[in-house]
């Protein structure tokens, strides 16, 4: 029999239920238990749109490099960039350097103790907010993520969408009274954690699960239908020919814009719909780059984003001399250099052939 979640005397049961089951459950993550603001707020940030155990290698060698916001705020954005090099989605790390210069030189280095005041900081949204103030100052708040949003979905029996704002707003109000006032960090990372481990997406672990007594889906059987989601956008394909120009020893790059999809990253020069040679060849032209010398194609890479795919081609070339106003890199400078991991395959081609091991057109 399921018991609903409907009553004060039901919401103990299921906190003291849910957090018996988190103090056993196996899985310690580096960030679990943390109560410093400023290394929970790098792990919150580290986690969105990115798996915990991506996350897990990032994290230590973050802190180690800034232990403290202040030693954050003092980094430039390059040095951030350096250490978040594979994370995807950099906006976030320019919001970090930006809420952390912010937190050091306006707030004497301590972070707001609210959630409301901890939104108003840049890159914080409600969740994070929520997950800040409930883990390192007790405040009684839901951080609602993507786990939490299915695991209540379900345990409430949802049949609503849940991109609608109203449905959104119902989830949430029903979780912040489930939440413990007096452990609330905990119940948190204990909500995170049913989800991530047992509330799973395609295949939820019912019969393992700490509060299945509580789960209206399961009890109507509807486990596998809700959440209810909206229905998926296709994304779009964009061609990209990609230069790699060499001079003597070294690569042209250019950093992309500082606004838009991966704004301030280093990249080689890539051009949409430019899918041969001769029509690369024109691009560069238009770059002020005359005389090119093909060297032949350069590996093929196709790159997944939120909303796009970008299908890439490579395109080796060498040039004689460096025409002004472009940047190119040696081997040792193209290593330091941030880029995305869209780029990846092509730095690593790139490299081979500065450092000898291979001429352009014989690496495959
Ligand atoms: S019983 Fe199943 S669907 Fe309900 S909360 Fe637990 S894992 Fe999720």
């Amino acid at each position: 029999m399921t018991t609903r979640l409907s009553e004060p005397d039901q919401w103990v049961a299921f906190r003291e239920r849910l957090l018996a089951w988190h103090m056993t459950s196996a899985r310690d993550l580096p960030w679990r238990g943390e109560t410093d603001p400023y290394r929970i707020w790098v792990s919150e940030i580290m986690l969105q749109q990115t798996t915990v155990q991506t996350v897990s290698g990032y994290y230590g060698r973050f802190l180690s490099a800034f232990p403290t916001v202040e030693a954050l705020a003092a980094a430039s954005e390059e040095d951030v960039y350096r250490l978040w090099q594979g994370l995807g989605y950099y906006s976030r790390a320019r919001s970090l350097l930006a809420c952390a210069q912010k937190v050091s030189g306006e707030m004497g280095g301590r972070f707001p103790e609210t959630a409301e005041a901890l939104e108003k900081l840049p890159g914080i949204g409600p969740y994070t907010a929520g997950a800040i103030a409930s883990m390192a100052f007790g405040e009684p708040v839901l951080a609602m993520d993507g786990n939490l949003v299915r695991a209540l979905s379900r345990l409430s029996a949802e049949s609503g969408c849940v991109a609608d704002t109203a449905v959104r707003k119902r989830l949430h109000a029903f979780g912040a009274r489930l939440v413990d006032p007096d452990r609330p960090g905990e119940f948190n990372q204990a909500m995170m954690g049913l989800g991530r481990l047992v509330c799973l997406p395609k295949k939820p672990r019912c019969e393992t699960c700490p509060v299945a007594g509580f789960c209206g889906a399961l009890a109507l059987g509807a486990q596998t239908r809700i959440p209810v989601l909206p229905a998926r956008a296709e994304k779009r394909v964009v061609r990209r020919g990609v230069a790699l120009v060499f001079c003597r020893e070294s690569v042209l790059v250019r950093k992309r814009p500082d606004t838009g999809l991966l704004a301030g990253l280093w990249e080689f020069p890539g051009f949409e719909d430019a899918c041969d040679t001769a029509s690369v060849r024109a691009c560069l032209a238009e770059m002020g780059m005359e005389r090119l010398r093909s060297q032949g194609e350069a590996p093929s890479v196709k790159h997944v984003f939120t909303h796009v795919v970008w299908q890439m081609k490579g395109f080796a070339f060498e040039v004689g001399a460096p025409p002004d106003g472009l940047t190119f890199v040696t081997a040792s400078e193209l290593e330091r250099l941030p880029m995305p991991s869209a780029m990846r395959a092509f730095r690593t081609f790139v490299l081979k052939a500065l450092n000898g091991s291979a001429a352009p057109n014989q690496i495959r």
